[in-house]
């Protein structure tokens, strides 16, 4: 591979976003290329800051002026330059996040396919009697015409009045407005000019005479001016009146659906009909939410309450929860409706589709066979003679009898979705149901399904950008994942990944490691190249390299498991009766004073169990500021938490739930606020000369007291730029440069540091500011300690990487001193973190335990599983096929006798691997 040729590579020079330090490398194209270094090196700032910042920038670049406008005001990515890089995507977990209407079929494209499915070759029904209803197209009508024969009489007529009561002056003089001359009066015809005075209180029809011909060649262009003219007086509808010797027959055409039961007369079928999002599709009662509205969506301040609401709100009483309106849903396809195909999971919609084509596949043969002679023999005799195609329609009859239209229609479909639903399944979300609500998704199955919508795009020349496409993924699916890299590589892209599973690092083409520490010790290029290539002597300064060539093992001792069964020594949390989403009535213990692993595939039910049920069971028992519930009287039922019954809550005082989610969801939350340390830098600013001279108190050095912030950006720092299709943009405040508060406020000083220098000092040297400050010291001397001692004491929340913000949180707690006995429940803590930075959590962790706190993870990470006391391991499978308990006990144990636990499995074999 030579790198050197012009266009074959991505060539950046001094890159210097966030920690960068003038970063110079050369990234191969049309390779899978990783990059790697601990949390906070600088591996985001260069993937999405400044090659996707880049690439997005150019694109805008070539877009209208007016977007060229924003384009001035997006903050440049901080890079000499940039050459050689294609168009640029970015997958990753936040950008473009979850649309609150949105779901797993719209978010991947397949929705669109759908409508389009459905609307050319969906069956309609009157939604009032269900009656199978059709429509047809003025072409169809002419020939519907021409079929009379020659020399036929025909009239074509435009129904203006069916059956109804009135004189009805209005109606002709609307005709001769028209410019039309007879019309049809209770079945006699009359000059329009010279009606007949109607008896009022008689019910009467009236049509007008559009035309009247005689059938033979060479009319058709006339037939069909006709028939559009009398379509448009008759509201869709038209009469043909034919001539059969000495009586006129009547025959009703319509190019709307309508009923011929029931008379309900319903538009054509479009793609917007089954659209929840158009308010030609959504249902009008939930106006396509599928819930009861809580109030109105549209009202930002409550977005937040609407979002949580949402899945707790039962269903719309109109549409069952279908989204859709009435007429949508009476449309079938394949006997189904389309609700109920988007309730499918990805595995069923995919085998429905599936069983579709091959049947397909099979008419096509029998067709082209030759006809079997007819069999002899008594049975023979008794068979029906049933046309082979001619099944009524139900899930599975195939396309046989639809028109050859819409059949045809749907063959040009039916491979666009199939191709899609595959992908989904080739990244490993397959368990989830088309319908499923994407804000519901978690971050690793939203990247996911996003990956899958671009390997179904089929884009060729695309450097795609992905953050840790492994999240989530239990290590029995890594290998599948590396597979869609690849194809996506060898489809003629260049595929750059942050990635720190280690299989997706050495099969990767190429690896790139910033470091050599994080922050500021971060943001240099410690090794570049072929992974095999790489070696301690030619990257000395990379740890990444160190680790990969080293036979590294977890530094952790094996903990001492609880030993099962003694009651006075360990206290037990047990829950039993779990049944959310997939559980299958679960039971599990869980032992409280260790550390615990949630472990299983993806979809197998952690989250479930753990999120969806055994944490808010507990904030109901142990609320916040009142008094503690008695567990045995909670009603589960009504309490919304589906649960038999739980015990052991009296061992605990505190849950804490320890997300990655930014600390504060305001950008005015900094590692300073969130760790308590701003408010003690307050209340000493208010104890200076200055301060008590100027009668400013504690609270007027608050980003939310309104005398002493600035007034422009309300103490943000910081200006939002609203763009359209693209995440909101940033600049900083005109007014107070970034210093949030005003000048009076910023006039009171500590050791000659105003309120926005002590904001902007790293928290080593805000320790040494406030050495001789105790309360202070001691927080951030605990923030150090973790790793974090390279942040900014202001720096925004919203900045902060997940695993940053996750530490930030827990050197919270560790600070926090007391009696409470704790318990820290994690999902998925690993999320963004080097095997390094691994260690370091899990030292926390352990730290935790061993202040009397009890601490569960929801993991798949094989190190933090190895070095967990007991491990509760659901399964077997995703979806369906999960939901149950395989194994619990310490891992130890477990991985030497796996049986049927995939993550026991999992376990033994990397137990091998590190012995080697
Ligand atoms: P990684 O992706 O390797 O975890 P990042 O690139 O996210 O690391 O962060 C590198 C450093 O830059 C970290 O110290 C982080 O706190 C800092 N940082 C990230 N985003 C910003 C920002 N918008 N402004 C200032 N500093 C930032
Ligand atoms: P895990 O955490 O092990 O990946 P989950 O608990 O997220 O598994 O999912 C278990 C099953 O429950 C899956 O089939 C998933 O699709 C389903 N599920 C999870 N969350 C929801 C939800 N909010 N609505 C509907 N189904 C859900
Ligand atoms: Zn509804
Ligand atoms: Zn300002």
């Amino acid at each position: 591979m030579t790198l050197s040729g012009n266009g074959s590579q991505i060539e950046v020079r001094g890159a210097r976003t966030h920690n960068l330090r003038s970063v110079d490398v050369d990234i191969p194209r049309d390779r899978l290329v990783v990059i790697t270094g601990l949390s906070g090196s600088g591996k985001s700032s260069l993937a999405f800051a400044t090659l996707f910042a880049e690439g997005q920038r150019r694109y805008l670049e070539t877009l209208s002026a007016q977007a060229r406008q924003f384009v001035r005001q997006l903050p440049h990515p901080d890079v000499d330059s940039v050459r050689g890089l294609p168009p640029t995507i970015a997958v990753d977990q936040r950008t473009g996040s979850a649309r609150i209407r949105s779901t797993l079929a719209t978010t991947t494209e397949i929705y669109d396919y759908l409508r389009l499915l459905f609307a050319r070759a969906g069956q309609a029904h009157c939604p009032d009697c269900g009656l199978p209803v059709s429509q047809q197209s003025v072409e169809a009508i002419v020939d519907r015409i021409l079929a009379l024969g020659e020399r036929r009489k025909v009239m074509i007529l435009a129904p203006l009045i069916t059956g109804r009561k009135g004189a009805h002056r209005e109606v002709f003089e609307k005709i001769c407005k028209a410019g039309l001359v007879r019309a049809r009066v209770d079945g006699a015809v009359v000059d329009a000019a010279d009606a007949p005075n109607l008896p009022r209180g008689q019910e009467h029809t009236i049509e007008v005479i559009v035309d009247r011909i005689i059938v033979k060649p060479g009319i058709e262009d006339r037939l069909k001016e006709s028939v559009e003219l009398a379509l448009k007086h008759g509201d869709g509808s038209c009469l043909i009146s034919q001539l059969d010797g000495e009586n006129w027959h009547d025959r009703l055409y319509s190019s709307r659906y309508c009923c011929p039961e029931c008379a309900t007369s319903f538009p054509p079928l479009e793609p917007r009909t089954f659209s929840f999002n158009s308010p030609y599709g959504a249902c009008p009662a939930c106006r396509g939410l599928g819930v009861v509205p809580v109030n109105d969506e549209r009202s930002s301040s409550r977005a937040k309450s609407a979002r949580e609401n949402l899945f707790r709100q039962p269903a719309c009483p109109s549409c069952e929860g279908a989204r859709l309106g009435p007429i949508a849903r009476a449309v079938t396809f394949a006997g189904s409706n389309l609700p109920s195909l988007t309730a499918m999971s990805v595995d069923e919609a995919s085998a429905f589709f599936t069983t579709l084509s091959e049947q397909e596949g099979s008419r096509v043969r029998e067709c082209e066979a030759p006809a079997e002679p007819p069999r002899s023999g008594a049975f023979a005799a008794r068979q029906e003679p049933r046309p082979p195609f001619n099944e009524p329609t139900a899930p599975g009859a195939g396309l046989a009898n639809l028109e050859p239209e819409a059949r045809q229609a749907a063959l040009s479909i039916l491979p666009d979705i199939a191709s899609r639903l595959h992908y989904l399944q080739r990244v490993g979300v397959g368990y989830l149901t088309l319908d499923r609500p994407a804000p519901t998704l978690s971050g690793g199955e939203f990247q996911r399904a996003r990956l899958a919508s671009c390997l179904g795009s089929g884009l060729i020349g695309v450097c795609y950008l992905l953050d840790e496409p492994t999240i989530g993924l239990h290590p029995r699916d890594t290998a599948r994942m590396l597979d869609v890299l690849t194809d996506l590589r060898d489809s003629g892209n260049s595929v750059l990944v942050v990635e720190h599973d280690e299989e997706l690092i050495r099969q990767s083409d190429w690896l790139i490691d910033l470091g050599p520490g994080a922050g500021r010790e971060g943001g240099h290029l410690v090794a570049s190249g072929a992974v095999k290539n790489l070696s301690e002597t030619s990257s000395p300064e990379s740890r990444t390299v160190r680790w990969l060539t080293s036979s590294f093992s977890p530094a952790l001792r094996a903990p001492s498991p609880p030993e099962a069964g003694a009651e006075t020594e360990t206290r037990w949390l047990r829950i039993s009766g779990a049944s959310l989403h997939n559980l299958k009535e679960v039971a599990v213990e869980i032992p409280l004073g260790t550390l615990t692993a949630v472990t299983g595939v993806s979809g197998s039910g952690k989250t479930s169990l753990v999120t969806g049920t055994l944490v808010p069971a507990l904030k109901h028992l142990l609320p916040v500021n009142s008094a503690r519930k008695d567990e045995a009287e909670a009603d589960w039922n009504t309490l919304g938490v589906s649960l038999g019954s739980l015990t052991g809550s009296g061992h605990l005082d505190r849950i804490v739930v320890v997300n990655q989610s930014p600390i504060g969801r305001s950008g005015r939350s900094n590692p300073a606020t969130h760790s308590g340390v701003w408010d003690e830098v307050r209340r000493l600013f208010a104890k200076t000369r200055d301060a008590k001279l100027r009668g400013f108190k504690a609270s007027r050095f608050s980003f939310n007291a309104r005398d002493g912030r600035c007034p422009t950006c309300e103490g943000r720092g910081e200006q939002r730029i609203e763009l359209n299709y693209l995440p909101d943009a940033y600049v900083e405040c005109p007014d107070c440069r970034g210093d949030r508060f005003n000048t009076q406020t910023l006039g009171i000083r500590f050791k000659e540091k105003n309120l926005a220098d002590v904001l902007a000092l790293r928290i080593d040297e805000a320790a040494e500011l406030f050495e001789n400050v105790p309360k202070i010291r001691r927080v951030l001397d605990t923030l150090r300690e973790v790793g974090l001692g390279y942040l900014l004491l202001g720096q925004s929340s919203l900045t902060l990487s997940g695993g940053e913000a996750q530490r930030v949180k827990l050197a919270t707690e560790l600070c926090k001193q007391g009696e409470d006995r704790v318990l820290f429940v994690l999902d998925e803590p690993t999320t963004g973190l080097h095997p390094l930075d691994v260690q370091r959590l899990l030292l926390l962790l352990r730290k935790l335990v061993e202040q009397g706190h009890s601490v569960l993870v929801v993991e798949h990470n094989l190190d933090v599983i190895r070095a967990s006391d007991w491990m509760i391991d659901l399964g077997p499978d995703g979806g369906v096929d999960g939901g149950q308990l395989v194994a619990a006990g310490p891992p130890g144990e477990l991985a030497s006798s796996p049986g049927s636990s995939l993550t026991a499995q999992a376990l033994a074999a990397s137990c091998a691997k590190t012995r080697l």
